[in-house]
Parts: structure tokens; sequence; C-alpha cells
């Protein structure tokens, strides 16, 4: 480790996946100078509160701050905001900042995430309150046309998490809200189509417009307002307009440092990029998952810490792995998701609705053949610990008994 005293470690991106990776590095005894970079001015934030509470206004970015700024000082970890990175030199172990500064690094970690991807709708760059969201400058913009609106007409462009947690933040505010999706449901390319159905029963029950099979051509405005024009010829009046179609990755620098790329950028299970001297983690990397076998990317906070503290590991010497479960959530209305596993390539689905006073509490298991894969759990952290347990220790629950409510979920009543 004290070989680390008189050495830097560059990280590029400070949000879930760099400012962890920075901390982690010094619980691992990195001894050396770490400076995180991001372009974004503000101290480093969480970014799921920014289509829950921070839209629905039960909370502040002040209030999600990943670290407070004494944490990074008492660390004696560089946060250097408001500064992008436009090159780096591998042959010279160099970073270039867009302010034509340079910084030398002995291990580089890229953590540079991703981007809201613009589809291309003829107008949707060309008129005010059209919003992306990613950032807390798009949600305040959000929220502060929401608040200016005199109708509070909301379009939201694309039914994935993103788009219908924002529809149903503005929806508790009292907005119109119409959720346009191109698909045949909701949720299409993460979910099965019954999650689909119970989430566009929520939001319909809620009042929120589900349209799907609705391909966005065109946005225009006239005296009423903007107005969303679709290829079947239907037509929404709107104050304002969401776009959550899913992102770019931001993987232009490892590209152009001659890094591998495919969809993200290239990593192994160490995280280490197709340069051992330089590392990538979080919503950038495509990398090989273990337990899948195939490679994926994915888009989530737990990937981008447990990512942060492998590479974290390997920069100090400890040999390390990547193997973790994936997981996420969800909050919309009342209802929070929790989800373990992936479902991708399941044969069949248990629904287990429980009886008690919650009506929404109930959880979804996916199977192939008798391998549990996934476990997506509405109010029900209970059902959601258990399918992370199961899935960690390889067990598989019979089918038949988790249907059961009236037996208890528990391992001893649900295992074969
Ligand atoms: P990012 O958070 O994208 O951060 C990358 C950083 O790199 C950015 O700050 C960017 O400014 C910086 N950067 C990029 N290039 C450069 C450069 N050249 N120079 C300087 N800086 C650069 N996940 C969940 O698990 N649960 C949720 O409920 C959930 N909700 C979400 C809600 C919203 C509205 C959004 C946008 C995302 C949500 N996510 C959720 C996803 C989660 O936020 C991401 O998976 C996570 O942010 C990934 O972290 P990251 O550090 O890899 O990338």
């Amino acid at each position: 480790m004290e070989k680390t005293a008189n050495q830097t470690c560059l990280i590029i991106g400070a949000s879930h996946a760099g400012v962890n990776a920075a901390f982690a590095l010094r619980r691992q005894g990195w001894k050396g100078r770490i400076a995180l970079f991001d372009r974004d001015p503000e101290l480093p934030y969480h970014r799921p509160p920014l289509s829950k509470g921070f839209l629905s206004g039960d909370t502040s970015v002040e209030e999600s701050l990943l670290k407070g700024l004494n944490s990074y000082e008492a660390e004696k970890i560089e946060l250097h905001t408001g500064r992008s990175i436009s090159g780096i030199i591998r042959d010279e172990k160099l970073v270039k900042l867009s302010d034509g500064t340079s910084h030398h690094y002995d291990a580089l970690i890229l953590a540079t995430g991703a981007r809201p991807l613009i589809p291309p709708i003829a107008g949707v760059r060309e008129h005010e309150n059209i919003f992306a969201l990613r950032t807390a400058t798009d949600a305040r913009s959000i929220r502060n046309a929401f608040v200016d609106s005199a109708g509070k007409r909301v379009v939201v462009i694309g039914g994935g998490y993103i788009g219908l947690e924002a529809a149903a933040s503005l929806r508790k505010l009292g907005g119109e809200v119409t959720v346009l999706e191109r698909e045949d449901r909701v949720l299409a390319r993460v979910t099965s189509p019954e999650m689909s159905a119970y989430f566009t029963d929520l939001h319909q029950t809620q009042g929120v417009v589900i349209a799907t099979n609705r391909n966005v051509a065109a946005v225009g405005k006239n005296d009423d307002g903007l107005k969303v024009n679709c290829a079947d010829g239907s037509q929404y009046p709107a104050d304002l307009i969401i776009v959550g179609v899913g992102v770019s990755v931001n993987s232009e620098l490892a590209e152009n440092a001659g890094l591998r790329t495919a969809n993200g950028i290239l990593v192994d299970g160490k995280m280490r990029t197709s340069d051992p001297g330089i590392y990538a983690i979080g919503d950038c990397t495509t990398f090989h998952h273990p337990r899948y076998e195939r490679e994926m990317r994915l888009e989530s906070v737990q990937n981008a810490v447990d990512q942060a503290k492998v590479a974290a590991a390997n920069i100090c010497g400890t040999p390390t792995e990547y193997s973790s479960i994936p997981w996420f959530w969800s909050d919309q209305f009342d209802v929070k998701l929790q989800m373990c596993g992936l479902s991708t390539g399941y044969d069949q689905l248990v629904i287990r609705q429980e009886t008690g006073d919650d009506p929404h509490q109930r959880s979804y298991w996916y199977f192939a053949g008798n391998q549990l894969l996934a476990v997506d759990a509405i109010n029900h952290a209970r059902a959601y610990m258990l399918g992370m347990k199961l899935l960690k220790d390889g067990k598989n629950p019979n089918p038949e008994r988790l249907r059961d409510a009236t037996l208890e979920l528990h391992p001893r009543t649900i295992l074969a």
C-alpha cells in the first residue's frame, strides 16, 4: 500500500460510480492523490430522487447529496466540479481538460455514465418546455416549468421507469399527464407483460392517460401551447413535455483513446478496460456477467456502487471479481417496486398476491424450468429479501407452494 503514496488516481465522472470509487479507494488503503472530475457544477447527488421525491416536491437536491463536502475534505479526495475532460493521452498517462490543463495519472477510472437519448423527432429540440431528465438542472427546469404553466398538461414520451416515475410525481401535483409509449405496453424492454399491465392499471387508476402504440413523429407549437403528433394521426396538447426514451452511453472519451467499446466501455470482471491501467465502472460499462453468462450493460445505482468497489479493490492490489446479483427499485405513487435478478429468458411466472390490508402487495417470481431467475416485489420487502437470498444461495422455491398465499413466505414453506 505504501507504494501508492506518491501515486495519483484520477476519476472521470463524480456520480454514483465515481464518488463510491473514490471513497472505496481510501478504504482499501490508497494513500496517494485521488481527484474526481465532473462537468456537472453541483456537489454530487443521488439521481433516483430526481424523478421521484424531487419532482413531487417531497425532497430537495441539497438533501440528496451523495456525500457532504466535509467528507471529501476528511478523506483528502479532491472534487473538481464543473470541469469537463476532453481527452485521454494513454502514452503519457495524462487526461486533458477542456480548459486546456492536464493531469497525470497512475491509475484512471472512467465513470462517465450516460446521457438521455434524444430521438430524431421533428421539432423536439426547437421549442421551450421540452425536457430530458438526467441532472439536477433538468429536474429543476421541469419543476419550474410545471409550477409556472397555467394548464399543467404534461406529455411524457416513453413509458420506461423514469417516464412513469415522472408521470406519477407530476400527477401527484395535479398535472394532467399523458404517457405516450411506442410499444404495445409500458416497460416493454424491462419486464413482463403482467408487470406492465399492473403499472398501466396503477397509473390509469390515478388518472394518468397511458397511450401505447404511439410513435411520436413531431412536436409543434401553436397558440394553445405544445402539440405532440403521432404517426397514427393522434395529437396530444401539452404545456410541457418530458422525453424519457433511454440513454446514450458516454463512451466517446474511451473510444477516442482507442479503448474497446461495444454499447459501452468493455471491461473484464476486475473492471479493467482493454488498457489494464484504466478501469471503467457504472452505467458506461459493458461486461460479461458470470452468473448470466452474457454481456450486459446495467443502469442502476447498485451496479455503479458494486463495480466501484471492485475497481478500487483491484487498483489497491486485492484481486476481486464482480459477481453481484442485479437489483433495482422504482417508486410510483404509493407503490414501491423492488427487483432482484434478471428475468430475461423466463418460461414460467408465478404471481403471488398477498391477502393482507394492502391490495397492492404482491410478488412476481420468474423461472426458467425449475430455476429461479428473478423476483419483482410490489410493496413487499419480505418477498424481495427472500428472493435475493434464494438467488444468492442458488435455491429454487416450489412454484405451487409459492403461489399459495395462505402459506407463509418463508424458506421453510416455499422450498420444494
Ligand atoms: P452517471 O450517474 O450517469 O454519472 C456520470 C457522470 O460523469 C455525470 O455526472 C457526468 O456529468 C460525468 N461525465 C461524463 N463525461 C464527462 C467528461 N468528459 N468530463 C467530466 N465529467 C463527465 N437507478 C436505480 O438503481 N434506482 C432508481 O430508482 C433509479 N432512478 C433513476 C431516476 C432518474 C431520473 C435517473 C436519471 C436515473 C435513475 N437511476 C436509478 C439510474 C441511476 O441513477 C444510474 O444507474 C446511476 O446514476 C449510474 O451512475 P454512474 O456514476 O455510472 O453514471
